[in-house]
């Protein structure tokens, strides 16, 4: 008998209906002779409808008053699903986050997991029960109820699995699993039998938006290997688990896009050290991520520095540099938004040509790169926003990625092996 945790998105119980298909999916699953823990999201829309609520009262709401609210909705659905089982003869039992043992820091609304208790969840599996825990919230130091930030169940479902050493992680969603590139923008794109954390840690910081990028972190610092599958059908998905070999590796394994980001641009900055850090601080203290990063050659003791950030921070962004850099007389811009097109596969560490495929690539479909920016697994540029899902389209058949594996090996032999990225 091994211990199964599938995890449900909220589209995935968005009604009855679709808690009744959950329900009956585990109920199967049971069956089979397995242990199931189910961890759920709210009801698909229900988080963003409590969001709206609180601010058609007021533009900043307390955040502890947010995390009160916000984890109401998974609580709405581990009751319903566990009502659900028991009434087609599941012995089921839900649990909060707080009372499954879910610790976490003070941080509301965007809390980090410190510490994972388990034991009564463990009493009531040995019980011969299907355990149901809400995703998306754990109980702060003080003892209040936090949040973990968007999307944040699949981070609850990752940590439940390693605290309970679950045989198997199934993040069940309204997609089969990670494609090569958005299948809406790529029509041929593929679904990956197999990935490793960091490969999807690119995948979904650049755009890809499969799971929570922070419950991809958490998997991979402790090694809960995961698989993301269809919760409308019964086909294998794409397993996320530690990296093979990379030289055995394609040189790409995906394209992704990133459309919501927004370029801003500060001018006639002292060239002196320090200079770009002060810019730099001035973001982190505001909480804003800073993504791609280009600095131009100082002329006459001045540069221009430009960064790339989420467009919905855009706007803060822009305000507290003015604040930061305004007194050196430095002028502070933002762009109107653009795309960030990724290319990612550990086996670029082992095959070099990489860069400049891409680059041609683009060059042949007639596409400007504003930015780029390259890590050992993966190399972005910032493109126009219309010109993003196009960008894609070149890099992902650049890579011989459509569906045949054929010409997947014309591409990896067309990108000799060395270390370099070239
Ligand atoms: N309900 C939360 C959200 O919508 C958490 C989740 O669904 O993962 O962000
Ligand atoms: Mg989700």
């Amino acid at each position: 008998m091994s211990l199964l945790v599938q995890k449900f998105g909220g589209t995935s119980v968005a009604d009855v209906d679709r808690i009744k298909k959950v329900a009956r999916r585990i109920k199967r699953t049971v069956k089979q002779g397995h242990q199931v823990v189910a961890v759920v999201s709210a009801r698909a829309g229900v988080t963003n409808n409590l969001i709206s609520r609180a601010a058609a009262i007021t533009k900043s709401p307390d955040p502890r008053e947010m995390d009160v609210l916000m984890s109401t909705g998974e609580q709405e659905t581990i009751a319903l699903l566990s009502m659900t089982l028991q009434s087609i003869g599941v012995p089921a039992v839900s649990l909060t986050g707080p009372r499954f043992g879910i610790r976490t820091d003070n941080e509301h609304t965007r809390a980090r997991i410190r510490e994972m208790g388990g034991s009564d969840a463990r009493r009531y599996l040995r019980q011969g029960k299907v355990v149901v825990v809400a995703g998306f919230q754990g109980l702060s130091e003080f003892g209040e109820i936090t949040t973990f930030g968007r999307g944040g169940s699949d981070l609850s479902a990752i940590a439940v699995a390693g605290a309970l050493k679950a045989h198997r992680c199934q993040i069940f969603t309204d997609v089969e699993g990670v494609y090569t590139a958005d299948p809406r923008i790529v029509p041929n794109a593929h679904k990956l039998s197999e990935l490793s954390y960091e490969e999807m840690l690119e995948l979904a910081s650049s755009g890809s938006k499969v799971m929570q990028t922070r419950a991809v972190g958490f998997a991979q610092k402790h090694e809960v290997a995961f698989e993301v599958r269809s919760s409308f059908n019964s086909k294998p998905g794409t397993i996320v688990k530690k990296s093979a070999s990379s030289l055995e590796a394609v040189s790409v394994s995906g394209v992704a896009i990133d459309k919501n980001q927004v370029r801003i641009s500060v001018q006639e900055l002292p060239d002196r050290p320090g200079a770009a850090a002060a810019v730099f601080k001035a973001m982190a203290e505001i909480g804003v991520v800073v993504d791609l990063i280009v600095q131009n050659v100082g002329r006459a003791g001045k540069a221009n520095l430009t960064f790339s950030v989420p467009s919905e921070d855009a706007y803060r962004a822009e305000k507290a540099m003015r604040e930061a850099v305004g007194r050196t007389g430095a002028t502070v811009g933002r762009s109107n938004k653009i795309a960030k097109v990724s290319v990612v596969g550990v086996g670029m560490r082992s095959h070099s040509g990489v860069a400049s495929c891409f680059f041609d690539a683009l060059a042949e479909a007639g596409i400007n790169m504003l930015m780029i920016s390259t890590s050992e697994i993966k190399i972005s540029v910032a493109v126009n926003h219309e010109d993003g899902d196009e960008a894609t389209r070149v890099a992902h058949a650049a890579f011989g990625l459509e569906k045949k594996t054929r010409s997947r090996k014309k591409a990896t032999a067309r990108a000799s092996r060395s270390k370099s990225k070239g």
